[in-house]
């Protein structure tokens, strides 16, 4: 059975690409109502109007979720052009340099926590107050498989992801009797932008150590994303889930 989404409202934070625009998409197509937002205003300009042109419902803004007052704002955006705010995937994020711990540049480990971190905490402090106000709703951050394991070179975006795996912990459980289920997401490496930034070298080590031979597609996170977002998981909050092609499963 797939979710039916009809009448709902989702928010998708970093739309404009990727994985955030798979989500986008599947949630369109499944009948919700979706506010496309992504620091990148043309591309989530296109997306929405991609949407649109598959019969779906949606809007977009350009959103920068290291800035609260712009989160707040797109959550009040959301409540009055669609009524109300059933579900949110808190995707932006970015990849980071790549430097052992010691060399780790102080700007580059700041505007990685801001974006991978930050971000998500801003997005639930003004989404599950608008989630309150309907009774109910679901929340999926998303996370990595460096929310459960660590890279060298990569201190930032690892503590980062783990955070927000701890943080998604806490809010499932205060508002787990208050209708709001909140859980996280751990993508391995997928066929973005964002994976596409590191260098050849790297790519080809990291080819050599996926199980499955491959990379993932935005699609198949989108639809663990979807079913988490589902009334199918309604028992589901509070947990880590991976889809990985066995990576940490070594
Ligand atoms: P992507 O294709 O680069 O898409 C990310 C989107 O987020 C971009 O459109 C980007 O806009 C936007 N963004 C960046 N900073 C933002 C900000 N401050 N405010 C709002 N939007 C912002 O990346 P992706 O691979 O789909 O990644 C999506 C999420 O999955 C990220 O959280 C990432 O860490 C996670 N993830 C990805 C992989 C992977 O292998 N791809 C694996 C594990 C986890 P710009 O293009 O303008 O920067």
């Amino acid at each position: 059975m797939k979710p039916d989404f009809q009448g709902k409202v989702a928010i998708v934070t970093g739309a404009g690409s990727g994985i955030g625009a798979a989500v986008s998409r599947q949630l369109g197509l499944e009948g919700a109502e979706v506010v496309v937002a992504d620091l990148d205003a043309e591309a989530a300009h296109c997306k929405a109007a991609e949407i649109r042109s598959q019969g779906g419902r949606a809007h977009d803004l350009a959103v920068d979720v290291t800035d609260a007052a712009a989160v707040e704002k797109l959550v009040e955006f959301t409540v009055e052009k669609c009524g109300g705010l059933d579900m949110a995937v808190n995707n932006a994020g970015i990849d980071g340099v790549r430097k052992a711990t010691a060399d780790y540049p102080l700007d580059n480990w700041h505007k990685l926590i801001n974006v991978n971190l930050n971000g998500v905490f801003y997005c639930m402090k003004y989404e599950i107050a608008a989630m309150l106000d309907r009774g109910g709703g679901a929340i999926v951050n998303m996370s990595s498989v460096l929310g459960s394991v660590g890279l060298p070179t990569a201190s930032a975006y690892t503590a980062a992801k783990h955070g927000v795996v701890g943080l998604t912990k806490v809010a499932a459980i205060e508002y787990a009797r208050l209708g709001i289920r909140i859980n996280v997401v751990g993508p391995g490496w997928i066929e973005t932008p964002l994976s596409e930034q590191v260098e050849a070298a790297a790519n080809r080590r990291m080819a050599d150590l996926q199980p499955m031979g491959r990379r993932g597609k935005p699609e198949e996170v989108a639809a663990l994303v979807c079913f988490l977002l589902s009334d199918q998981a309604s028992f589901i909050t509070g947990s880590y889930h991976l889809v990985d092609g066995a990576y940490t499963a070594h």
